[in-house]
C-alpha cells in the first residue's frame, strides 16, 4: 500500500504542485474519492491530492464524497491535510484577492458528517476544529511571502449548490461568520476523527449578496475567474507551507480520539 505524509484537498489546478506524479485508487466503504488521487512528492515530503470537486469539476458540493475522500487520505497514513476553499466575504475586512485561515466554523448544511454511526458512541471535541501548529506555520509562512493574509476567520457553510440570499448572507453576518463556502463542511471534523491535523486555507473570491451596498450578486462564472488570478500565488503558499512541516506534531489533533468513546 501507497503511504503518504501529506494531503491537499483542493481545486484541480493543485496538483501541477506535485513531482514524480502517479495517479492512484483507492475504494473505501464509504464508495469512491471524488477522482483518482495523485501522489507524488514535494521537496521531501510525500503528497497525495485529491481534487474535491473532480479534475473534470463535475461534483457538486452537497455530493462530494466527503468520508471517501477522508478515509481514503487515512489509509495512507496522512496525517495532515491542507485543505483550500474559494470563499465568499460577509466582513468588508476580508477583501477580494486576500487568504484567510479558518480557526472556525459554523455549519448550515446538512450532510453526513461523522464516521461513527453504527455501534460506537464518540464525542470528539471541535472548539477549535483547526490545526493551531499547521495554522501557524501557514500565517508565518504567507506574511514571508507578503500575502495579504488573516490567521483568523470564521467560516459559515451552507448546502449549496445555490448562492445565499441577501437575508440569509446578513444573517450569517450577524452570528459572526467572517467568510462563507460550501465545502469547507464535514471534512475538517472528519478528518479530527481520524486525529488528523487539518489546515483550511480560503480564497476571497467575492462579498457575499446583501453585504456591501450596490454589491450585484456574484456569479460561477466571477468566482471562477478572481480564483484564478490567485491560483500561482496558492500554489508557491501550499508549497512553502509543505516545505516549512516539521515532523513533529505539537497540537492537540493526535490526541482527538482520546477520553471520546462512550461505549462500554
Ligand atoms: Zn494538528
Amino acid at each position: 500500500m501507497e503511504k503518504a505524509d501529506i494531503g491537499i484537498i483542493g481545486g484541480s489546478g493543485l496538483y501541477s504542485l506535485l513531482d514524480n506524479c502517479k495517479d492512484i485508487k483507492i475504494d473505501t466503504k464509504y464508495g469512491k474519492t471524488s477522482d483518482s488521487i495523485k501522489i507524488g512528492f514535494i521537496g521531501k515530503k510525500k503528497v497525495a491530492f485529491i481534487p474535491r470537486h473532480s479534475i473534470k469539476h463535475d461534483i457538486p458540493p452537497m455530493n462530494v464524497p466527503y468520508l471517501a475522500n477522508i478515509e481514503a487520505l487515512d489509509k495512507l497514513g496522512v496525517e495532515r491535510v491542507i485543505a483550500t476553499n474559494a470563499v465568499g466575504s460577509l466582513n468588508l475586512k476580508y477583501k477580494p484577492g486576500d487568504f484567510v485561515l479558518f480557526d472556525q466554523f459554523i455549519n448550515m448544511s446538512h450532510r453526513n458528517d461523522t464516521f461513527f454511526d453504527a455501534s460506537k458512541v464518540v464525542h470528539i471535541s471541535s472548539a477549535d476544529p483547526y490545526c493551531e501548529q499547521l495554522r501557524d506555520i501557514a500565517y508565518k509562512t504567507g506574511k514571508r511571502m507578503e500575502l495579504k493574509i488573516y490567521d483568523k476567520a470564521n467560516v459559515v457553510i451552507i448546502n449549496g449548490p445555490r448562492f445565499s440570499t441577501k437575508a440569509e448572507s446578513k444573517f450569517f453576518k450577524s452570528i459572526g461568520g467572517d467568510v462563507i463556502n460550501m465545502t469547507q463542511y464535514p471534512e475538517v471534523v472528519l478528518a479530527r476523527e481520524k486525529t488528523m491535523c487539518y489546515l483550511g486555507i480560503g480564497i476571497v473570491t467575492d462579498y457575499d449578496a446583501g453585504i456591501y451596498k450596490n454589491t450585484k450578486p456574484v456569479s460561477s462564472q466571477e468566482i471562477n475567474e478572481i480564483f484564478n488570478k490567485s491560483i500561482s500565488k496558492l500554489r508557491k503558499f501550499i508549497f512553502n507551507i509543505v516545505n516549512e512541516i516539521p515532523e513533529q506534531r505539537t497540537c492537540i489533533c493526535k490526541n482527538s480520539l482520546d477520553n471520546a468513546e462512550m461505549t462500554k
